[in-house]
């Protein structure tokens, strides 16, 4: 199959073993691996901190003050952004709440916002707490779009039904690049079309697409979008968030929270009372970020560089899809699969569900774990597998298949 004609980048990885046997690692999607190069990134901020103290972030040509800078070409590179269109700040939820001050600006007629049912809970609670700080009730003006009955995913024909019938109502549509749970990608040009023309502001979340497929935010118009760096972008636990706003926004005067990392770098340390905002997306930071949790980023950009990503997801739709057929071949009998099968409606990821029931599906998965193969559980009954174009192989795929075959012929079902 022709994932091999596409060498990974494993070795640039490290890859965590159990009983001097690599882990077979799903779960690039919650936690990427480490790359190689991060411990050298990490120690050279330690090594600045340690002989240059205060004055490292001015001394060398990796000086902390403009650090941030280091990594904004490589995230506009993945998110289909201009430069100044993107900022690596904070954490996801952080940033989500800070796009929805300027851009959920509920009125009297227009207050509604638009999640995917079964949203990421953190998503959620960032609406409905927006909605009541609004004074809003989150029972009327939070809609929750779910997929018809007997369907797992959320068909397009959905969100342009509803945006049609309640568009005029709805103030923001929030909505995922890739659904965690469904691992459902969408097509976020035409939602974010859709949206525009019935008058509604547009962001997306991209914590499940960001390096996992193909992102053109500025053509797609979005007008902001948010994404965490220890999933697809391998920046370590809990690294620092991105944000992206679209460049007609740069110099609006929008409602923001402001802090004194998003004034202007030239004045920034003259100190002044009044508030300037940097243009673009750099205009919404408010502290001075995290060189330790920005280090690691840099790392791994520079490997999403050097495959680029066409290369790399042409990897990836070989990769899920040789698993995909694998499953379909041998496994159908005990294992639905609830991804979409068309290749451009998903990512890395696969969604499966063990056919006998929850308590199978949780015995399966737990034996899976047994033997090094680590996928994960999200309730109430999903196992996830998400081969990673960057360091998976066919083998790990092979051995996931086997290991689900072995485990359902035995009897133990
Ligand atoms: C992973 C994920 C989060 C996590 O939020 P943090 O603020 O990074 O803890 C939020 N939303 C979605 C959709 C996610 O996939």
């Amino acid at each position: 199959m022709a994932t091999s004609s596409i060498p990974s980048l494993r070795a640039e990885f490290a890859i965590p073993q159990r009983d001097g046997r690599d882990l077979a690692y799903f779960c690039g999607n919650s936690l990427g691996l480490m790359p190689r190069a991060t411990p050298g990134v990490l120690e050279r901020v330690i090594e600045q901190w340690r002989t240059h103290a205060v004055e490292a972030h001015f001394t060398d040509a990796d000086a902390w003050m403009p650090y941030h800078e280091l990594v904004r070409e490589g995230l506009a590179r993945l998110a289909g952004a201009q430069p100044s269109e993107v900022v690596a700040m904070n954490s996801l939820t952080a940033n989500l709440h800070l796009m929805m001050v300027g851009f959920y600006r509920p009125s009297a007629a227009r207050r509604k916002i638009l999640i995917e049912a079964r949203a990421f809970p953190s998503d959620r609670h960032a609406v409905v707490s927006q909605i009541r700080f609004h004074g809003g009730d989150p029972a009327v003006d939070l809609i929750e779009l779910a997929p018809l009955p007997g369907a797992h995913c959320i068909a397009q024909e959905q969100i342009d039904e509803l945006l049609a019938r309640q568009g005029e109502q709805i103030a923001l549509v929030l909505w995922p690049g890739v659904q965690y749970a469904t691992g459902q990608r969408f097509e976020l040009a035409r939602i974010a079309a859709l949206a525009h023309r019935h008058g509604c502001t547009v962001g997306f979340d991209l914590a499940h697409a960001l390096g996992n497929v193909p992102v053109d935010l500025h053509a797609a118009d979005a007008d902001f979008a948010v994404w965490c760096s220890y999933k697809y972008l391998n920046a370590g636990p809990g690294a620092i968030a991105g944000c992206f706003v679209h460049e007609r926004h740069a110099r609006a005067d929008l409602p923001r929270f402001a802090g004194w990392w998003g004034h202007q770098q030239g004045t920034r340390f003259l100190m002044g009372a009044e508030f300037q905002p940097t243009p673009g997306a750099e205009g919404w930071q408010l502290s001075n970020p995290s060189i330790f949790s920005l280090a690691p980023l840099r790392a791994s950009l520079a490997l999403f560089d050097r495959v680029g990503l066409p290369a790399l997801r042409a990897r990836s739709l070989a990769l899920t899809g040789w698993l995909a057929d694998a499953i379909a071949a041998e496994l159908h009998a005990h294992l639905e699969i609830l991804t979409p099968g068309d290749p451009q409606q998903r990512g890395c990821q696969l969604s499966l569900r063990v056919r006998a029931g929850r308590a199978a599906g949780r015995r399966a998965f737990e034996r899976l774990s047994a033997q090094g193969i680590v996928c994960d559980w999200r309730e109430p009954d999903v196992i996830r597998a998400a081969p990673v174009p960057l360091y998976n192989e066919v083998e790990d795929c092979r051995r996931l298949c086997d290991a689900l075959l072995a485990h359902f012929e035995t009897g133990s079902e």
